[in-house]
């Protein structure tokens, strides 16, 4: 059998979506299935239900990941697929459930064959990707790779008070298995791009080579609130005036950076923030990302200088926190031009690109061969009930992945 000629049954997997989607279905569209809710477990059992009748051995470890296996002619490590299934609150019903589903496609159309495969293949659901109802994001990845201590995960407690170990119980996904007792041979993720760039240029597949490194930084400037009219502008310590010049100073940076860097201040709040009044006080964030670990840092010393030579000048207190940071991940050059080559032997555009947002496979990178695969976001809108990825474009992408499954569980 020429395995050129397999592909997947698009009314079948675009089902399965549209199915899932439908738990935790929002009024207007989208789907609201924060991790560990009602809503995740009602998900679960749905993608649980479909892994048992594809013959797949199910199994949930104690963060709640759940692993479909099918085993192959040889013992030995499986080539994964996977991604989540949890949403933000108000999100489309693509974001994560589309790797999830598309792996349990790639099975359908083995098991349609009565095709072994040399490896063992598994699907992975991932608990808590989102991060929105408890953090850190990746939680069920990043424990599963070492990154995140089990116990500590179990104890995080999320933005309504509730703990990650009782919810996982209440939900009956605390499992007994061993968090990753199944070490991957390689892993594939593929996934909406949640960003214009496959859209804006007429792309159908992304080979993504790699996620971007995030930096956080959150200045709390004090200085001293005085009236506006009567105080002169040598004797201020304004405090709003530094926050807004953070601001200014960050898309510089990144403006004359180019290449990959960005920067977004997302958060500014100024006290007593009325218009008369020199703030007294000011917050701002900072988020710079970049794929290049050294740029990076760069980016962080120069703001860093910035923010201390002018509040020095200004006689303000700036204290700096750090909310957040991960360093670039590289994905492994021949999984992702593995990607590139199959999406081309298949006819379909192709270009590499970063990922700009976190995910699973981030976590798997550092320990087995690890790709993704993206496929385009109408507008580049994710997170948001509008997301939409056109069937075609997903019959594109789950051909990939059944082909670089294939290609690694061959052999
Ligand atoms: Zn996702």
């Amino acid at each position: 059998m020429n395995l050129d000629d397999l592909h997947v049954d698009l009314d079948r997997l675009h089902g399965r979506l549209v199915a899932l989607g439908k738990i935790g279905a929002l009024p207007g569209g989208g789907v609201s299935r924060l991790a560990l809710s009602d809503a995740d477990r009602a998900g679960r059992d749905q993608v649980t239900a479909w892994m048992r009748d594809l013959g797949l051995a199910v199994t949930v470890d104690r963060i709640g990941n759940v692993l479909g296996i099918r085993s192959g002619e040889v013992d030995g490590p499986p080539v994964m697929m996977g991604s989540h299934i949890d949403t933000v609150k108000a999100g489309g019903i693509y974001d994560g459930n589309l790797g999830v589903l598309a792996g349990l496609e790639v099975i359908a159309v083995l098991n349609d064959l009565g095709l072994a495969t040399k490896r063992s293949l598994a699907v992975g659901l991932f608990t808590n990707e989102e991060g929105s109802r408890f953090a850190p994001d990746m939680m069920g990845s990043a424990v599963h790779q070492g990154f995140l201590d089990l116990e500590e995960a179990l104890a995080v407690r999320g933005i309504d008070g509730a703990e990650v170990g009782k919810e996982l119980e209440r939900i009956g996904y605390a499992g007994s298995e061993p968090t990753g007792s199944v070490r991957p041979h390689c892993y594939f993720e593929l996934h909406i791009e949640q960003g214009p760039v496959l859209e804006q240029e007429g792309i159908l597949i992304g080979a993504v080579e790699g996620v971007q490194g995030i930096s956080w930084t959150e200045y709390l400037i004090k200085g001293v609130s005085n009236h506006a009219g009567t105080t002169p502008m040598r004797m201020r310590c304004d405090a709003g005036y530094l926050a807004a010049a953070i601001a200014v100073e960050a898309r510089s940076i990144a403006r004359e950076m180019g290449g990959d860097q960005v920067a977004t201040t997302g958060l500014i709040e100024f006290k007593p923030n009325l218009v008369n009044v020199i703030p007294g006080q000011a917050l701002i964030t900072v988020d710079l990302r970049n794929t290049d670990e050294a740029l990076l840092q760069a980016a962080e010393r120069r703001l860093t200088s910035f923010v201390e030579q002018t509040a020095d000048a200004e006689g303000l207190d700036v204290s700096a926190r750090v909310l957040a940071r991960f360093e670039p991940v590289s994905f492994d050059p021949s999984m992702v031009d593995l990607v590139e080559r199959v999406a081309r032997d298949r006819g379909f555009t192709v270009r590499r690109l970063p990922s700009g947002a976190g995910h699973d496979a981030q976590m798997f990178a550092p320990n087995c061969p690890t790709a993704m695969i993206f496929v385009p976001s109408a507008g580049g809108i994710s997170h948001n009930p509008a997301e939409y990825t056109a069937p075609e474009q997903i019959r594109a992408g789950a051909d990939v992945l059944l082909r670089v499954v294939l290609e690694k569980a061959m052999k």
